[in-house]
């Protein structure tokens, strides 16, 4: 669930696409010789097209899709080996799959097989100057390197990124904080923050808030009066807390947090919304652009868009799943990357479906929650997985714990560690495995283990569960 394109970061901001900086200019002149450059007609194609799709009916998205994908299905069959094989080898041709629901006659392509196939992957109509190498983090397991079409698949992103933020009323204009995986250069001076974008940004390092940083960081928030605070949702946790610990009150101008790349609990959301007396907005994606869904004006499940990508999910028959409530791996076509298609691409992420319509009136798929990452369960002794995303981290046994993560790598063993605040005492230790048998059962031994500090990884991000054991979606 990475999504390192996510604008905010700085890199995408300004080397690779520089958007903010054109599509922020409102003369029209600008305008028109900025629709000169590629990246920017991409994104303003792309925006334009959301802006009525997304209010299309059922019959027209399926439409769409069909003429999207039996394009990609072509195109793959003609230019690119991997797929020109697979198609031999099962004797089919592009014209077999009229419907999404042919996909089935497809295999998966895993993470695994992308790697052991990124040369065949390439599409050969495409000069070696259109590939941009593009690696994901490591940390869930499998690492893995493809392609983004140079220029374009980030401006295209940035297009359904912002469609969803209009939701809550973005605008390029408005001043925002970012509370992302940053390290600001100067931190080691005791600068934890830098402004970008002309000022508009407040970019805040991540990685030195501690107890002692953040009443400065509080108060630099305060004076830069942000419209939006871009987070994690791990890190505006932190601020959260210790805001509700010391009784300081809500940012007024902020009108909404904006929560992604990772997963969004629901013990998270209520904090934050609570704290920030604000709405909390969520979406869900990945680096590998196979599946992007947000949240809208009226309600917090998930609307896939179709027009990015087709999203299945798979049970542990890897047959799909269906129905109310049902539970599966996201699989995921994208519609748009042409330079290295990704057809019927697991993504190890667990979500599950509602057939409920929404009362914004968009006709989108819809995802009621996102489990998590497979890697985000945890096993019992009889192999059972259990989800982490009901546990209630805000309960009185963690009262008095500044930062915890469970580590496993037995079966129905948890490590806990746990960094403790100074009223930490024998009965927290009691109350707090009392409280884990409770919500994972008999079937779990937990054991907690003091430490000093919890790292973040590389990529900045809090992991509240490392898990070392091979989770498949048929244990589920
Ligand atoms: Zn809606």
């Amino acid at each position: 669930m990475y999504h390192p394109t996510y604008p905010s970061d700085p890199g995408g901001v300004h080397t690779k696409t520089g958007l903010m900086r054109w599509a922020s200019h409102a003369n029209p002149l600008t305008i028109k010789a900025l629709s000169l450059v590629p990246s920017y007609r991409t994104y303003r194609q792309m925006y334009t097209l959301l802006q009525q799709s997304q209010w299309w009916s059922r019959e027209e998205l399926a439409a769409y899709q069909a003429q999207a994908l039996s394009r990609l299905l072509d195109h793959a069959y003609e230019n690119v080996p991997y797929y020109r094989r697979v198609f031999r080898e099962r004797r089919l041709v592009p014209g077999d799959i009229r419907a999404p629901g042919d996909l089935e006659l497809l295999p998966f392509l895993t993470k695994e097989i992308v790697q052991a196939n990124l040369p065949d992957l390439k599409a050969r109509n495409y000069p070696e100057t259109a590939f941009e190498y593009v690696r994901t983090s490591g940390s869930t397991g499998t690492p893995m390197g493809f392609y983004y079409e140079k220029g374009v698949s980030r401006a295209r992103e940035w297009a359904f990124m912002k469609t969803q933020w209009d939701r809550v009323g973005y605008r390029f204009t408005d001043r925002c904080v970012v509370l992302r995986g940053h390290v600001v250069d100067a931190a080691s001076r005791g600068v934890y923050w830098r402004r970008a974008l002309f000022g508009r940004w407040l970019i805040m390092s991540s990685h030195q808030m501690t107890e002692e940083a953040l009443p400065a960081y509080i108060h630099w928030i305060r004076k830069f009066k942000p419209r939006f605070i871009h987070a994690y949702p791990s890190t505006a946790v932190i601020l959260a807390r210790y805001m509700r610990e010391h009784g300081i009150e809500p940012f007024p101008t902020v009108k909404a947090v904006l929560c992604g790349s990772e997963n969004l609990y629901p013990w998270q959301r209520s904090l934050l919304t609570e704290t920030f007396g604000c709405r909390v907005f969520s979406w869900y994606g990945n680096s590998e652009q196979t599946v992007l869904a947000g949240e809208c004006e009226e309600s917090t499940h998930y609307h896939i868009f179709p027009e990015y990508s087709i999203v299945e999910l798979i049970g542990r028959d890897d047959r799909p799943v269906r129905g109310p409530g049902a539970m599966g791996e996201v699989v995921a076509t994208s519609l748009t990357n042409f330079v290295c298609p990704l057809i019927r691409y697991r993504t190890m992420d667990v979500a599950v479906a509602t057939e409920k319509q929404c009362s914004c009136g968009r006709q989108y798929p819809l995802l009621e929650k996102v489990e998590g990452r497979l890697q985000e369960f945890i096993v019992t002794r009889s192999g059972h997985p259990i989800s982490v995303t009901p546990i209630n981290y805000e309960s009185e046994a963690f009262e008095n714990i500044r930062q915890f993560q469970m580590y496993q790598e037995e079966k129905g063993e948890l490590i806990m560690k746990v960094v403790r605040k100074s009223a930490y005492t024998e009965e927290d230790t009691r109350q707090l495995t009392r409280e884990l048998r409770w919500q994972l059962g008999d079937e779990v031994n937990v054991h907690v283990r003091f430490v000093d500090e919890i790292p973040r990884t590389e990529g900045g991000k809090f992991r509240y569960l490392i898990q070392k054991l091979p989770i498949s979606i048929g244990d589920l």
